[in-house]
């Protein structure tokens, strides 16, 4: 076999977008580019705010050496500089520069902290459904991703379970906030109470137990939605973000790591996080996204335009039947799948022309994600099938 067993195993597992992905082109094929309406991808479709272009072309006109030269494995100082400055206000802590790690993304952020912190047969707890590359992620590192349902039907936290879950092998607990795929942001008491768990459960296992917070998808929170720090709960917390979402630039793969500064041991977190950006390949972030994110902390697309689509998309699915939770932030509804079996009504969608992800994709079986970082064009479009699609499900 040329692929490695374990990879052809996952290429099984991952392949929910790849038949989606597939399936898309089929239709787009038959039915022209304009009929199909595909919201399985969370790419965002909002164009990155002007800003980013002016810089840009600044930043690839200039004739400073060392423009395009390999950079510091944990990024520029400025770049870092001014993450810290920003995230003093963002995070409501001061932070040093050095707890700050420029990375390819919230993806390259989770995998350097993965490779700093797990040994081989260390396990991460995050809650279901989740982002269908955390179990990857993990094993790319030795870890092993275990996972807690989330509370139905507003997906917070079930805190009692997680506390149950954690175990002597717990290093992490993962959690993500805006989520994907529920577009759930977990409120401030949560956060709190997770914090104390983790105090009772560090001491009870003799050892640190570090909670890791994926987050970007930030600042695309509605009305006066805020997503809590977990700095301010947690002293052995880390966060990743990203500015793929907020700048939309999610292919330029920007990022960022910020260790709690209360964090035990941090000088050493930050030297293993810096090494692991190193030797997995990424060395360090791209020396021109460093140079645009330094310049524009603090800038993100209109999130208006996103709400104004969660809004349409909610109050038309609403009225044709569906059972959601309006999520507060990020850009995907995870409403209930009206067939118990989610993938047979994934199948349904498809034959309107609607590309959605089932649940099942994100162990949160029995639902469906539906990423609305699309056209208007495409939302009015398929509407009218969504709604033949769940009239249908009543007859059966
Ligand atoms: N985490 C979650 C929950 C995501 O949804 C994504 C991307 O969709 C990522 C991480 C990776 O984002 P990035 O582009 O910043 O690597």
């Amino acid at each position: 076999m040329a692929v490695a067993r374990k990879m052809n195993q996952f290429i099984e597992k991952s392949s929910w977008i790849r038949r989606m992905f597939e399936e898309g082109a089929r239709l787009k094929k038959i039915h022209g580019e304009d009929k199909v309406f595909d919201f399985s991808l969370g790419n965002p479709n909002v164009p990155p705010p002007d800003i980013v272009g002016e810089k840009l072309l600044e930043l690839a006109r200039s004739k400073d050496p060392g423009m395009h030269a390999y950079m510091p494995n944990a990024g520029l100082l400025s770049t870092r500089s001014a993450m810290s400055a920003y995230f003093a206000k963002e995070f409501c802590t001061s932070m040093a520069r050095e707890q700050i790690v420029v990375t390819c993304g919230a993806a390259g952020g989770l995998n350097i902290i993965f490779k700093a912190l797990l040994d081989p047969g260390d396990e991460v707890l995050c809650p279901a459904p989740y982002f269908v590359e955390y179990s990857f992620y993990a094993d790319n590192h030795g870890g092993v991703l275990k996972s807690v349902p989330a509370r139905e039907p507003d997906f917070n936290l079930d805190l009692e379970r997680m506390e149950q879950e954690i175990g002597p092998r717990t290093k992490i607990v993962l959690i993500n906030s805006p989520n994907n795929p529920t577009g759930q942001v977990y409120p401030e008491e949560t956060i709190a109470r997770l914090g104390e768990i983790l105090k009772a459960k560090s001491s009870q296992f003799g050892h640190v137990i570090y909670l890791v917070s994926d987050e970007p998808y930030r600042k695309i929170v509605y009305e006066n939605c805020s997503v809590p720090c977990v700095f301010a709960h947690y002293p052995d917390s880390l966060i990743t973000g990203s500015y793929s979402k907020d700048l939309s630039l999610p292919g330029e793969r920007i990022g960022f790591v910020a260790l709690s500064p209360s964090a035990e041991d941090g000088q050493k977190i930050i030297d293993a996080l810096t090494l692991a950006n190193r030797i997995l390949g990424f060395v360090n972030a791209p020396a021109i996204m460093q140079r645009l994110v330094e310049a524009l902390q603090g800038v993100c697309v209109d999130v208006g335009i996103y709400k104004a689509k969660r809004d349409r998309l909610v109050a038309a699915l609403s009225g044709f039947g569906y059972e959601l939770t309006v999520p507060c932030g990020a850009f995907y509804l995870f409403p209930k799948s009206p067939l118990p079996d989610d993938i047979e009504f994934i199948r349904l969608l498809q034959e309107e022309n609607i590309l959605c992800v089932p649940g099942s994709g994100f162990a949160g079986p029995g639902h469906i994600r539906i990423a609305y970082c699309v056209s208007d064009a495409t939302i009015e479009g398929a509407l009218p099938g969504f709604e033949r699609a769940i009239k249908r499900c009543k007859k059966m």
